[in-house]
């Protein structure tokens, strides 16, 4: 790749920071861009002893204009609570987010790459599911604003390779979890992981049967970076782990991992959740080679250490150095 400064919107969050943190380890620059929506400069306070990271306050709706030869567009909510609690800013998010990345890609003849989502498929009938599945989401439900942002996303990322000749990588990240994690993110791994630490009753949706593919964050950035500096491939690629898991599977596995005495309760299911979830990833295997190394157990249970580590207010090591505890 040729030099030049790196982009990470939603640079604070839990993907981003992860991400951010491979890039300098690479030897990058790196500017990560964030309003604190959902993620925190704790996530990134260790990378700020590096000369060549910059953190930068920006709400991506609004323009900005800084030189790249890179951009990673990660900025929007990824949980359900989070995204739905303003929905109209969250489609705005993706869909005004994703123009100002894609404009400044132009002005700087930089490579763009496009966080979107196994949402892109709603709730699949398809299973499990390939980047040539259309999808079933609900235009007018409660996940809209996050599905059909993040599809609204996808067309622009398409047109503007199409139109204006911007090169362009979009991936379809299937659930993603590890170390870093909010705690009040509320999605299911971390909420299940607190709960079961802090000895709460574990909140099943439903009765446990919908499945859901985990992926550690350490493989997704590496779909991530593998596609980013691929040559040709746009996408969509699938990235995830197929190995599947009932909610109830997930649950019982985080219990048995951390001891908790926790009870299970089950609770309603919210409006259009997803029955099932797998990618198939043959084409992030062909084309860039990527394998999913690390298994759900060894997953949460590095998850799990942080987590403890955190509640327990004590600072922790990441790969690259101490990281501040929140
Ligand atoms: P996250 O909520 O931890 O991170 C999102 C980051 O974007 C946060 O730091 C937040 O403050 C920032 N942000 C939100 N709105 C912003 C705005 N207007 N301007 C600037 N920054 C803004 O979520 P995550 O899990 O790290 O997800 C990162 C990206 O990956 C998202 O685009 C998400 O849709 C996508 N994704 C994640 C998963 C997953 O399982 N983690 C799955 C599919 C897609
Ligand atoms: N879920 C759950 N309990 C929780 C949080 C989530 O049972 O405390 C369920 C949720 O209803 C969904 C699955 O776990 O079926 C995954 O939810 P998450 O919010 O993590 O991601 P998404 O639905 O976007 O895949």
């Amino acid at each position: 790749m040729e030099n030049g400064r790196i982009i990470v919107t939603g640079g604070a969050g839990f993907v981003g920071s992860h991400l951010c943190e491979r890039l300098l380890r690479e030897g990058h620059s790196v500017m990560a861009l964030d309003d604190f929506t959902t993620g925190s400069p704790k996530n990134v306070a260790h990378l700020t002893r590096d000369a060549r990271f910059k953190l930068e306050v920006h709400d991506v709706t609004q323009p900005f204009s800084f030189a790249a030869s890179r951009i990673y567009n990660l900025a929007c909510p990824a949980s359900p609570p989070h995204y739905q609690r303003d929905p109209v800013r969250t489609t705005l998010i993706s869909v005004l987010g994703t123009l100002n990345c894609l404009l400044l890609a132009q002005k700087h003849n930089a490579r763009f790459f496009q966080a979107s989502t196994s949402e892109v498929y709603g709730d699949p009938e398809v299973h499990p599911q390939p980047e040539s599945y259309r999808g079933a989401v609900n235009p007018i439900g409660i996940r809209a604003c996050y599905d059909e942002g993040k599809r609204c996303a996808e067309s622009l990322t398409m047109d503007f390779n199409r139109t204006h000749g911007v090169e362009v990588r979009l991936a379809r990240i299937f659930n993603t979890y590890g170390p870093r994690m909010a705690f009040d993110d509320g999605r299911v791994v971390s909420n299940f992981i607190i709960q079961a630490l802090r000895g709460e009753d574990i909140t099943i949706y439903g009765d446990g049967s919908q499945t859901r593919s985990f992926c550690y964050v350490d493989d997704l950035v590496d779909g991530i970076l593998r596609l980013m500096e691929h040559p040709e491939e746009r996408g969509p690629v699938n990235l995830g782990n197929p190995s599947e898991f009932t909610v109830l599977e997930l649950a019982e596995e985080i219990l048995s991992l951390t001891g908790s005495r926790s009870r299970i309760v089950y609770m309603p299911l919210p409006e259009d959740d997803p029955k099932q979830r797998k990618p198939v990833i043959d084409r992030a295997k062909a084309v860039l080679g990527f394998r999913p190394r690390v298994s759900l157990r060894d997953g949460l249970t590095r998850t799990i250490a942080d987590f403890r580590a955190r509640l327990e207010g004590v600072p922790r090591m990441s790969s690259a150095g101490l990281v501040a505890s929140r």
